[in-house]
């Protein structure tokens, strides 16, 4: 009887297309496409390093950019990366990134470029933090925002240095 109903209501129910207007709604912890936001990344590679199919990958145009790259083709859809990421540049979502649902390449890869900035201080290329990360991490010192890693190690270790040697406060004040 069972198994009748259950035929009878495939029978009945109407039928669907593969047309993206025609999909049933994905519920809300679906992990779809993967999407990318530059301007939060800090091409720390955490992504790239628990990604166990390596969908995720990196190339650099030295002192310009880092690329980031993903290839759908590898990705199990694990979500770890996401998960992983420290700034949350990556989310998994119910829809196609735009640069996968063109015509352009094979419509299997996202590439998103990273520009790097020169320190403020010593001038070397690198990869700015998001600001909201720069306030958690180096406080909201304005002249450590455009400080390279090197640099923002240096301030940190003056500071703690003035605060040992007083004499030292004053060094720092003139070295900036
Ligand atoms: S996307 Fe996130 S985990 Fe990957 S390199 Fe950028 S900041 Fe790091
Ligand atoms: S979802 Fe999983 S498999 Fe896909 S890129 Fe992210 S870590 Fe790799």
């Amino acid at each position: 009887m069972a198994m009748l109903k259950t035929i009878l209501g495939n029978l009945l129910r109407p039928s669907r297309t593969r047309d993206p207007a025609d999909m049933p709604d994905v519920p809300p912890v679906y992990r779809g496409a993967l999407a990318h936001d530059a301007a939060r990344c800090t091409a720390c590679g955490t992504c790239a390093f628990v990604c166990a199919p390596k969908a995720i990958s990196f190339t650099q145009d030295p002192g310009v950019s880092v690329s980031w790259h993903f290839f759908i083709g590898q990705c199990s859809f694990c979500g770890l990366c996401a998960q992983n990421c420290p700034t949350q540049a990556i989310s998994l979502n119910a829809d196609v990134p735009a640069g996968m649902d063109s015509a352009a390449g094979d419509g299997l890869r996202l590439e998103s470029v990273v520009h790097l900035q020169p320190c403020t201080r010593c001038g070397a290329a690198h990869v700015p933090l998001p600001d909201a990360t720069m306030a958690v991490l180096w406080g909201t010192e304005e002249a450590e925002r455009g400080y390279c890693p090197d640099c923002r190690r240096w301030a940190a270790s003056a500071r703690l240095r003035s605060a040992f040697v007083p004499a030292a406060a004053e060094e720092v004040h003139h070295e900036r």
